[in-house]
């Protein structure tokens, strides 16, 4: 069996940035120190006090910015401000840099649209033969549930339709979406998003959920989820229990930064994790967020931590008014690079850019293979030693055994 625990003994030194970023940290109750424990635990408080208006915000945070103040009196027409009190939290209102406020508070930037940049860059709306689901690949189908989310995020691909402020009307009809479904046997994979599904009522998602699973051809259920970051409340026991029935299910968590790994956090993925959920999270690429190899490593790290694998890096897509949070592919690559051979290859997860018009998701690597030709490979790894790697004529590998030549034991 290969190991890959040789690594290049790169420990983080005690108050390091990279272990500082790793710890893990509640973010108490803060403004709202005088609501009561049951009151803050409670998932549906959360959402009734979430933040959604400039007013509000101000209130609670007077340092905002013009720029800011102005992106969230504009906000309501292109995608609305909402942000889970519990979450609110994990800012910190004197600094104009903290990653999680560009996250979230609205800024006036968002309302220049580049040239080149889109209002649905994945082509979903063209390749959606039923109102709510994107057939885009053979075997497998995203079936958009809401148009809501627990908060908003400022760079979403989808803002064309969550929170229904840019008046796109989205009005899901899953008996038509699951009539599809069973009417093509070739989908065997089903990717229940949205906005965020765990928004429903955990008898409406039972519900869905049984009916998918009574498709034969239906191997595989998954779900999208920013709610474990932005509402770890809502990640009850009796959720995880509903959950559990119908396995194999996946789950895909979203998060960008490894201070959204908090205490809470990591309990609600402990829970998810305990009942055989298999998880897997995405990050997007994002200027003044996690453009810095530190912070993704440390995020990658804290997620293993968490029992997460870290799946896909996406390049930011070219959705309307993201210019200012978008890094560049040069960036991408240059996080890639030290990450890889860096870390635990577990610890890795898979760089995408989905192509924009509907042409589905590429992997973007940084370059390994120096040359190829017929006999032999020329690769570098990630300490940037060149190493040959030699194959016969007819691609089969050719080794020149030595006289000493002996075949390892396996452990
Ligand atoms: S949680 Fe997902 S769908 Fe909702 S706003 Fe954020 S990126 Fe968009």
């Amino acid at each position: 069996m290969r190991d890959d625990a040789s690594g290049s003994g790169e420990e983080p030194p005690a108050g390091s940035s990279l272990s500082r970023f790793k710890e893990f940290r509640s973010a108490g109750r803060g403004f709202w120190n005088d609501v009561s424990e049951a009151n803050w635990n409670d998932w549906r408080w959360q959402l009734k006090n979430r933040i959604t208006t400039v007013e509000q915000l101000e209130r609670i945070m007077p340092t905002l910015t013009p720029e800011e103040r102005a992106g969230t009196i504009l906000a309501n027409t292109k995608l609305a401000l909402a942000i889970t009190p519990y979450f609110f939290n994990l800012i910190e209102p004197a600094d104009e840099n903290c990653p999680i406020r560009w996250q979230v508070i609205p800024r006036i930037e968002e309302t220049n649209t580049a040239r080149w940049e889109m209002t649905d860059p994945c082509g979903e709306d063209s390749h959606s033969p039923v109102p709510g689901l994107v057939h885009r690949y053979p075997d497998r189908v995203l079936f958009l549930v809401t148009d809501r989310c627990a908060a908003y995020c400022r760079y979403c691909t989808r803002s064309r339709l969550v929170s229904n402020a840019a008046g796109y009307d989205f009005h899901p009809e899953f008996n038509r979406q699951i009539e599809y479904i069973r009417q093509h046997p070739e989908v065997r994979d089903v990717l229940l998003s949205g906005g965020d599904p765990l928004l429903l009522s955990d008898e409406k998602l039972e519900h869905l959920l049984s009916q998918l699973r009574a498709i034969k051809h239906v191997e595989f259920l998954r779900i999208g989820t920013r709610i474990p970051i932005f509402l770890p409340q809502r990640i009850t026991p009796e959720l995880c229990a509903r959950l559990k029935k119908f396995h194999p299910l996946f789950i895909s968590i979203h998060t960008n930064h490894p201070r959204e790994l908090t205490t809470e956090v990591r309990d609600a993925l402990g829970r998810l994790a305990d009942a055989g959920i298999p998880l897997g999270n995405q990050s997007v690429l994002l200027r003044h967020v996690n453009d810095d190899v530190t912070v993704m490593k440390a995020l990658a790290q804290k997620l293993l931590m968490c029992r997460v694998k870290p799946y896909y890096i996406y390049q930011c897509d070219p959705i309307s008014g993201s210019a200012h949070l978008r890094a560049s592919i040069r960036k991408g690559l240059e996080l890639m690079d030290g990450l890889r051979g860096h870390t635990t290859g577990y610890a890795v997860p898979q760089y995408v850019i989905d192509a924009p018009g509907g042409g589905g998701k590429v992997p973007i690597n940084p370059e390994y293979v120096l040359s190829h030709n017929a006999d032999r490979v020329v690769l570098r790894n990630y300490e940037g030693k060149v190493f040959e790697y030699v194959e016969g004529a007819n691609g089969a590998p050719q080794y020149k055994a030595s006289e000493n030549f002996s075949v390892p034991e396996l452990a």
